[in-house]
Parts: C-alpha cells; sequence; structure tokens
C-alpha cells in the first residue's frame, strides 16, 4: 500500500482530513450498523441536544508503526470500555464495546495510507466520539445520537526531545468531587479553556489542579495524569474519584511494577508534599510522559531535582520502557497490542 506523501516529521499536531470515517447512528432505540463514508460533514438540527445542553463524550488513541512494519494500536479495548462509563455518566446509549473496537480498527484500516511510518515519530491519532444529535430544547437526554471514529496523522509531540514543563497550581477547578471529571466528557473541557489560556498567558505549560472541596489534594492537569517519584525510587500517582482514568497511566504503572520491579503506589498526594518529590510527569496517549521540571504554587517554586534539562532518570525508563512494549521492541503484556491486519 502506497502512503500518502507526507513530511511525517513536520506535520505537527492538528487536523489532517483523512480518507474515511466511521459513522453509526442511534434511533428508536438501537444502533445501525455504521458505514465507512468519506464525508465529513456533519448534518444535525440548530437544536441538537449536543449544541444546546453538550451532551457529548469522545475518546482518544494512536495508530502507529511497529519496527517491524506493523500497523496497531496500544489497549483499544480500555478506550471501549471507557467511552462506555462515559455514555452512562451522560444517559448516552452505550455502542457496544466490541463494535467499539471493531469500528476503530475498521477506520485505521480505511486510511492505512496515513499511517505514519515507523520512526517518523508521527502517529495516526484516532477520535472516537457520540453526541445527542435529536432536538432537545427541555433539558432531557436526547432521543437520537451518532458515534463517529475519524483520524488524523499527528507529528512527533516533542521535537527534538522532550523538555521539562514548568505548571502552575491553578486558582480553578476542573471537576467536582461528585461531578463528571473522572469521565472523558466534552465539557470538562470547554470548561478549562479559560484556565489554559490564562495559565499560557501567564507562562506556563499546564495547569495542576487541585480537588474542589479542600484545595489541598493534587489531582491532574487539564488532559493529562500525573505520575511521581519519590527520593527513594518510587512511583506514586495522586487517587482520587474526580479524575480520568488515564490508559497511559494505569499501563505506566504496571510496567512500573512488572517490568521495572518498582514500588508503586496510588494514594491521595498532597500539594504540600510535592517539594519532597524526585522527579514528575505527565502521563497522556498524546506525548506518553511529558517530565515537569518546576511547579509555581502562588509564587513559590518547587523545582524537582531532575532539573529543566531533561526527564528524570525513573521516568525516562518508564517512557522507554513503555514505547518499547508500544513500538513492538519489548514484549508486551498479554491484549495490549490490536494488531490491524491489511485487507
Ligand atoms: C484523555 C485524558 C487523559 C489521558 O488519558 P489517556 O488514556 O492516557 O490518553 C488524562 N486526563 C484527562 C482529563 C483526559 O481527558
Amino acid at each position: 500500500m502506497e502512503k500518502k506523501n507526507l513530511d511525517w516529521e513536520n506535520i505537527g499536531f492538528g487536523y489532517i482530513k483523512t480518507d474515511k470515517r466511521f459513522v453509526a447512528n442511534y434511533k428508536n432505540g438501537a444502533w445501525d450498523n455504521g458505514v465507512l463514508t468519506e464525508d465529513d460533514k456533519v448534518v444535525i438540527s440548530e437544536c441538537a441536544g449536543v449544541l444546546q445542553y453538550a451532551q457529548t463524550c469522545f475518546e482518544g488513541l494512536k495508530a502507529y508503526t511497529t519496527e517491524n512494519g506493523q500497523i496497531v494500536m496500544f489497549r483499544p479495548d480500555m478506550n471501549a470500555a471507557r467511552m462506555a462509563r462515559s455514555c452512562k455518566r451522560l444517559e448516552m446509549p452505550v455502542f457496544p464495546e466490541e463494535k467499539f473496537v471493531d469500528a476503530v480498527a475498521q477506520t485505521v484500516r480505511a486510511n492505512m495510507a496515513w499511517v505514519p511510518p515507523f520512526g517518523s515519530g508521527a502517529t495516526l491519532y484516532i477520535r472516537p466520539y457520540m453526541f445527542g444529535s435529536s432536538q432537545v430544547i427541555g433539558v432531557k437526554p436526547a432521543d437520537e445520537y451518532q458515534f463517529r471514529v475519524f483520524t488524523t496523522p499527528v507529528g512527533p509531540y516533542f521535537k527534538g526531545g522532550a523538555k521539562p514543563l514548568t505548571i502552575k497550581v491553578s486558582d480553578f477547578d476542573r471537576a467536582a468531587p461528585n461531578g463528571t471529571g473522572h469521565i472523558k466528557a466534552g465539557a470538562n473541557y470547554a470548561m478549562s479553556l479559560h484556565a489554559i489560556v490564562t495559565a499560557h498567558e501567564e507562562g506556563f505549560a499546564e495547569n495542576m489542579y487541585l480537588d474542589a472541596a479542600t484545595r489541598t489534594k493534587v489531582e491532574e492537569t487539564g488532559g493529562a495524569n500525573f505520575l511521581f517519584v519519590t527520593k527513594d525510587g518510587k512511583v506514586v500517582t495522586p487517587k482520587s474519584n474526580s479524575i480520568l482514568p488515564s490508559i497511559t497511566r494505569r499501563s505506566l504503572m504496571y510496567v512500573a511494577k512488572e517490568y521495572l520491579g518498582l514500588e508503586v503506589e496510588e494514594r491521595e498526594v498532597f500539594i504540600d508534599e510535592v517539594k519532597d518529590f524526585a522527579e514528575c510527569g505527565l502521563c497522556g496517549t498524546a506525548a506518553v510522559i511529558s517530565p515537569v521540571g518546576k511547579v509555581v504554587h502562588h509564587g513559590e517554586e518547587i523545582a524537582f531535582p531532575s532539573g529543566m534539562e531533561k526527564m528524570g532518570d525513573t521516568i525516562q525508563k518508564l517512557y522507554d520502557t513503555l514505547t518499547g512494549i508500544q513500538m513492538g521492541k519489548i514484549e508486551a503484556p498479554k491484549g495490549w497490542i490490536y494488531t490491524i491486519e491489511e485487507v
């Protein structure tokens, strides 16, 4: 199969329209089978539930080319399960989990020419999402929904290596204690935009959000979970029911324990103890791990010993091991790598 003629290393992180996308509709209480289509336009009522009351959720994962030339995805069943949980919380119909994985695989297979080659650092980003498509004016769930999957090639997240970030403790809250922080709702992102634009204006790369109830505990950033490493090499991640459970973070915790033999702990992490950690990183599909060099908390600077030049040693090992597993250089735990067969 002939690849598209793109400058893979320099495509950046925007939307590039690919050939096909998957579309399924929910009507009269049932999903249709869904189709692959070239039509990238969505036509819905001006009064659609998603437009009025933000009834929408999404997922994000990647397809990429391994060292031996196979096209694979990383743990798509985890995205299927998470989207099912998001749908339930938003009173949306679940798109069956096996069908989700199949729809994602079909979409990638239909866009094989857009999957970046091994070694380019680029990947094919996959965006499954669902929204209320029928008219809603009184506040209630829509009766009809659309589930779609599109793909877009994205460049390497960090060109020329990952430089540690400086982030700030936000004065805004991301998620209420019994709210929607634990699901991938579009609304969580809408309300984070002002906070991130403000942080960027102040010269910070990201926001560290604290728990909204007490503002003493670390939660996450707008789109990535935290990992910390203690001075004696233990890997710690914050525990809270308003954090979005990152698949990357859960995979890294497994890798830390089972591949690197490190002690791991998921527990409450207080902002006051952040100064005692040796390393800090942000985990998510896009970058796997972004190192954090500094956290600024109301003018007080917390600088991690790992510094501002490179990733800390433990975070580097975690990064190398997980990306090694993803790229087929290190044997993966059973079920982690989903191979897309060419047709
Ligand atoms: C998607 C997301 C993450 C990262 O999850 P991954 O499954 O690792 O990509 C973290 N936090 C939030 C709020 C998210 O929406």
